[in-house]
């Protein structure tokens, strides 16, 4: 084992600290990777407070983690000291049940772990995530980064950038197409920017009106205040697809209102039991509600891909390690713009 730097909480009510966080001898199929960036995520928040109530404490989160092989097992073919890559969400599955083999890990049918906040499936130690020096992962979850982008604004892409690329491709989201897209924070943000980049009529539906010019900024055509009556009233039955990314229950019946006949309402934010619906438009004018989970490893692989091409990047404010609690209350307050990303350099300098 090698004891490395990190951050992480030993209990709901406390604060991100300092802490030791061990990393297994490599594996065969290991890679191990000096981190140079870790996103923030609004799950890493759910997770460190127990919003899911499953949280394993101590916990060190982060899974939007990129950075450069230090090292590798025997027998990694794909990967050699030196190579940029990335590591989202997941950092292993079954690899044989019907989902992985499908390349949807993230469905795994024995349950995929997670990059933190899980059991590893070899040794059963807890999974210990990106707020960290290094990290050791087997290299079918690595993911290669495009020698083009910005490295500073690359890791946000393989959690906030695939859990939206992901259902925008999945429901065909194209040129023609009525998006809206519900929160502007981090999956909103991306999800502006990708739905632009696909070519679609694009819609921030944001309860925040100060938020405006940003969301246009951002690749918006248009901007929705939710909380405004008589506008949503007017964009009744517009949207093909609207994509929610608000983190915590809410009512959906205004957003099922704004879809227009076989529109989709895709949930990727919360995961919590939301207050009841009204059936009646779903039956009326068949529209579906649905949920989306990240995205699988190849399709991951895709959007990096898609990104570099099309230089589609987070807009990140950058942060030193020491300033993730102040950074965790602006995310509570709607004051993200639009990614925190930890830069890991000052955590590895006073060595
Ligand atoms: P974030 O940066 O905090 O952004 C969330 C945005 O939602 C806020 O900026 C705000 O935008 C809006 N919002 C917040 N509270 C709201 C409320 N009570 N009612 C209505 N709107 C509200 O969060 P994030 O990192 O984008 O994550 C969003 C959610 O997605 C989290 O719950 C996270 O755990 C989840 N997530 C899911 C997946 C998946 O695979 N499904 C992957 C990653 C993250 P406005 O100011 O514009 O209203
Ligand atoms: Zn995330």
């Amino acid at each position: 084992m090698i004891t490395v730097k990190g951050y992480g909480t030993p209990a709901f009510d406390k604060p991100l600290a300092p802490v030791a966080v061990l990393r297994r001898e490599l594996r065969p199929h290991d890679v191990r990777i000096d981190i140079q960036f870790c996103g923030i995520c609004h799950s890493d928040l759910h997770v460190v407070r127990n919003e899911w109530h499953n949280t394993i404490y101590p916990t060190v989160p982060g899974h939007e983690i990129v950075g450069r092989v230090l090292e590798v097992g025997g027998h990694v073919k794909s990967f050699k000291p030196g190579d940029m890559v990335a590591v989202g969400c997941l950092v292993d599955s079954c690899m044989t049940c019907a989902s992985c083999k499908e390349d949807l890990e993230q469905f795994c049918e024995s349950g995929a772990t997670q990059t933190y906040n899980s059991k590893d499936r070899v040794d059963g130690s807890v999974t210990k995530g990106g707020y960290s020096e290094s990290v050791v992962v087997t290299e079918h979850f690595v993911l290669r980064v495009p020698g083009n982008l910005d490295i500073s604004r690359v890791a946000p892409l393989v959690c906030a950038g695939i859990t939206t690329y992901s259902p925008l491709r999945h429901w065909k989201v194209g040129p023609g197409s009525k998006v809206g897209v519900v929160g502007l924070g981090g999956l909103g943000h991306m999800a502006l920017k990708l739905a632009h980049a696909f070519g679609a009529d694009v819609t921030m539906i944001s309860t925040s009106p100060g938020k405006e010019a940003d969301a246009r900024r951002l690749g918006a055509h248009h901007f929705l205040l939710s909380k405004d009556e008589a506008a949503m009233k007017a964009s009744a039955n517009h949207f093909d697809f609207i994509l929610d990314t608000v983190p915590s229950g809410h009512p959906l019946d205004p957003l099922v209102a704004l879809l227009k006949r076989d529109g989709d309402l895709v949930l990727v934010g919360a995961i919590e039991p939301m207050p009841g619906f009204n059936a009646a438009p779903l039956v009326g004018l068949r529209k579906t509600i649905a949920g989306s989970l990240i995205g699988g490893i190849k399709e991951t692989q895709e959007m990096l891909d898609f990104c570099g091409k099309h230089n589609v990047l987070p807009d990140c404010e950058m942060i030193a390690i020491q300033d993730i609690n102040e950074a965790y209350e602006r995310m509570i307050r709607n004051d993200v713009k639009y990614r925190f990303v930890i830069d890991m350099a000052p955590l590895k300098a006073n060595h």
